[in-house]
């Protein structure tokens, strides 16, 4: 097996999986593909969407078409020559209790029936199940998976390693370990559809990083029944590759309408907020009158489109390096999204540590939600190692000018020139730090260094934000006030009097002179910035140190 990552962003990453029908992309969208009720082909989703890999169960195929699927082989039975996963029964386990068959008989079918991707026939452990109950699926689960390898007789085929555990975080974490060491070429994380249909969103945000920080990372994981595709971002960003989902079908025959941001029951509907070649073709109550048949195919379509339409905005997303953006849109879409959301923010030490370095393009930061994004993390990891390279006597905070990076901004090169006219060379007796959101604080010397001046932010800034940034000051202030006996802050007056406050008193207690530079609330007018340049040249006490810096 092949899996090969050409992009990523938080755990999110685009990849190439190589079946033996050809190569797949992930993240990878499969449509449930039921024999038995199936509405739209796989052959059109071929035409339509270029639909480039299916799941079906091969539990049912077995039990209403044995015989002609294995004459004819999957692909030809379903007329789909491209990629086609079959899952095991599991799910109707879980549903009726037990099925008429057994794993040794799933795998030898699988392989008769000339399947690309296959999966064990696993014991689901559901939601809720008791402790006693949930460990007997893990274990049970563990000792089918051992068995598959003395069983096959084909190589080409892609197997599914399925993880249990319900809710029961340290059995999914276990079950993740044991079979992470069993060569499946595929893991996937099973049971969570009780846990969508729920909403319960925060809940599988620990059910699949627990799964995750235990499986070997080199192998694409899938997502069981993922459901609404307005959580296909947070499948995802958590590091998903593969998920599948029966809900456009399902819910298309309950007359229910998808959106990217929720569903809506189509007699609710007075327009489409969608442009498809349904929706631009009929309108709600158009769409209404059609006989039910053509009804649920039309509504079918719409649904499975805008799943499709989901994971390609998620892939733009990861190339541009903004999944974070999107998810930050999506936990607006429903109140169980954005608990998912705050539950993944608190894995931010674990995410960062796959966000790239650097990204294509620079990140949007809207309000206090952006704290927790790995770049601002990893900033302020970054800046504790850090220290100032020169030994200066005033340090002046100045916030952020309006251009980027700060150094070569308008505001600061007239600030610089005033001060040279002033003082000369003895400019380099001063260091520069700017204060603004997200980062807090940015020394002079790293405004080039990505994502530093490489973003775009929303004024006025949130109370959470206003407090991050004063804490930041505070923090740089405390580890290295002392090299400086001046401490001068240019004051912006969006952050009130706090900004003031919080430096004045971190500089009493280190005993070192604090002065704000302004009365003016125009920071940069041409009286503010005289006012700055006097209290500088004030000072007096400037030496030339002779040591040739950046300014
Ligand atoms: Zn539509």
């Amino acid at each position: 097996m092949t899996f090969e990552i050409s992009d990523h962003d938080l755990l999110g990453r685009i990849g190439k999986l190589k079946t033996k029908q050809g190569f797949v992309e992930t993240p990878l969208f499969l449509p449930v593909v039921n024999p038995l009720k199936q509405v739209l082909s796989p052959q059109e989703m071929v035409v339509d969407f270029k639909c480039q890999a299916i799941i079906t169960n091969a539990y049912l195929l077995k039990k209403n078409f044995q015989e002609e699927v294995k004459t004819k082989g999957i692909h030809d039975f379903l007329n789909f020559n491209r990629t086609v996963m079959t899952d095991s029964g599991a799910y109707q386990i879980l549903m009726y209790g037990q099925v008429n068959t057994s794993p040794e008989e799933i795998i030898q079918f699988e392989e008769e029936i000339d399947t690309d991707i296959a999966v064990i026939l696993d014991i689901p452990t559901g939601w809720k199940t008791t402790r006693e109950r949930a460990e007997y699926t893990v274990k049970e689960t563990i000792r089918r998976a051992r068995l598959t390898f003395n069983l096959l007789t084909r190589k080409d085929i892609l197997w599914v390693g399925p993880i249990q555990g319900g809710n029961h975080l340290d059995l999914i974490a276990h079950s993740a370990v044991e079979l992470g060491k069993m060569p499946f070429q595929i893991y996937a994380l099973g049971s969570p559809t009780q846990v969508m249909e729920r909403y319960l969103f925060n809940f599988l945000v620990d059910m699949i990083m627990t799964a995750k920080k235990n499986l070997p990372l080199e192998k694409p994981l899938h997502l069981f029944g993922a459901g609404h595709p307005f959580m296909f971002s947070f499948a995802v960003a958590l590091g998903c590759d593969i998920f599948d989902s029966a809900a456009y079908a399902i819910y298309a025959r309950e007359g229910k309408y998808l959106t990217n941001y929720g569903t809506i029951k189509l007699k609710d509907l007075k327009y489409f907020p969608c442009s498809c070649t349904v929706c631009s073709r009929f309108t709600p109550k158009e769409l209404q009158t059609i006989a039910p048949k053509e009804r649920i195919r039309l509504l079918t379509w719409h649904n499975l489109n805008t799943c499709f339409i989901e994971i390609k905005r998620i892939k733009q997303a990861i190339r541009e390096g903004r999944l974070w953006e999107l998810l930050e849109i999506r936990a607006r879409n429903h109140p169980h999204l954005f608990s998912a959301f705050m539950k993944f923010k608190g894995y931010q030490e674990y995410i960062e540590s796959f966000t790239p370095i650097s990204k294509m393009k620079g990140f949007l930061y809207f309000d206090s939600m952006g704290l927790a994004r790995p770049e601002v993390l990893r900033y302020r990891k970054k800046l504790r190692a850090w220290s100032p390279p020169t030994k200066s006597e005033i340090l002046v905070l100045l916030p952020q000018p309006n251009a980027k990076p700060f150094h070569r901004s308008r505001e600061y090169k007239k600030v610089k020139e005033l001060i040279i006219k002033e003082i000369g060379d003895d400019i380099l007796n001063i260091d520069f730090c700017f204060y603004s959101a997200p980062f807090g604080i940015t020394p002079l010397e790293l405004d080039e260094v990505y994502p530093l001046s490489q973003f775009e932010m929303s004024i006025p800034l949130d109370m959470k934000t206003i407090e991050y940034i004063v804490e930041r000051i505070q923090d740089y202030i405390m580890r290295h006030g002392l090299k400086y006996k001046h401490i001068l802050l240019h004051p912006n007056f969006i952050f009130g009097k706090r900004i003031i406050d919080v430096c004045k008193k971190t500089c009493q207690v280190l005993g070192i002179d604090f002065q704000t530079s302004t009365k003016e609330k125009r920071i940069w007018s041409k009286k503010a910035v005289e006012d700055l340049i006097k209290k500088i040249v004030d000072s007096k006490k400037i030496k030339f140190n002779g040591i040739n810096k950046k300014y």
